[in-house]
C-alpha cells in the first residue's frame, strides 16, 4: 500500500482492456493513450457473408482495445489459417484445400476478443470456428506461396486484403 498522501500519476493508473482482458498501462512511453478505437474496417473483411456472421454472434462490442492488440487486429485480419492439427509447414508452398481465412475479429466486451474463420463449405462461405484471441495457436498462421488447392473465395479475399493494406501504405514506407 503506498502512503496515503501519494496520489497515482497517469503512468501508474492502469486499464483492463476488453480484447486481451489484460491489465495495461493507460499511456504507453509517448504519451499516447493506450487505448484504439477500432474502426469496423479493423475488425471484418468487407464481405456480405462475413458481415451476416459477424451480426450472427451475439454480445456487446468493446469500442477501444490496447495498442497491443490493436497491432494483432492488424495482423490476423485477412491471414490464412490452416486446421488446428495440421502438421508441416506452408510457408512458401502452394496452399492447402483446407485452408481457410481470418474473416473477422470481434471484440466481445465481457469474454475478450474471438476471431472468426471461415472456410467455404458446400460452395458457401461460411464460419466454420471461433477461436479466442487469447488462445490461438499463431503456428496455424499460413503464408502460401501461390493458390495451390485453396478454395478460389477465401484466395480471393486474402488478395483483396492484401491490395488494401498495401494501397494504405503510405510512400516511402514499405
Ligand atoms: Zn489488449
Amino acid at each position: 500500500m503506498p502512503p496515503s498522501n501519494v496520489i497515482d500519476g497517469p503512468r501508474v493508473v492502469t486499464w483492463r482492456c476488453p480484447s486481451c482482458r489484460e491489465t495495461v498501462p493507460r499511456l504507453l512511453p509517448n504519451g499516447e493513450l493506450n487505448r484504439v478505437p477500432l474502426a469496423p474496417e479493423r475488425t471484418a473483411l468487407p464481405d456480405p457473408d462475413v458481415q451476416r456472421a459477424c451480426q450472427r454472434v451475439q454480445g456487446l462490442r468493446a469500442p477501444e482495445v490496447c495498442y497491443a492488440c490493436d497491432q494483432v487486429y492488424h495482423e490476423l485480419l485477412g491471414t490464412l489459417v490452416r486446421p488446428p492439427a495440421e502438421e508441416g509447414d506452408a510457408r512458401g508452398e502452394p496452399g492447402l484445400n483446407d485452408t481457410g481465412v481470418v474473416g473477422a475479429l470481434l471484440p466481445l466486451a465481457d469474454r475478450g476478443t474471438q476471431i472468426l474463420i471461415f472456410n467455404v463449405v458446400d460452395g458457401e462461405l461460411r464460419c466454420t470456428e471461433i477461436e479466442r484471441l487469447a488462445t490461438f495457436n499463431p503456428d496455424r498462421l499460413t503464408y502460401p506461396g501461390s493458390r495451390g488447392a485453396i478454395a478460389p473465395r477465401i484466395w480471393a479475399l486474402y488478395q483483396d486484403h492484401l491490395a488494401t493494406l498495401h494501397a494504405a501504405t503510405p510512400q516511402g514506407k514499405p
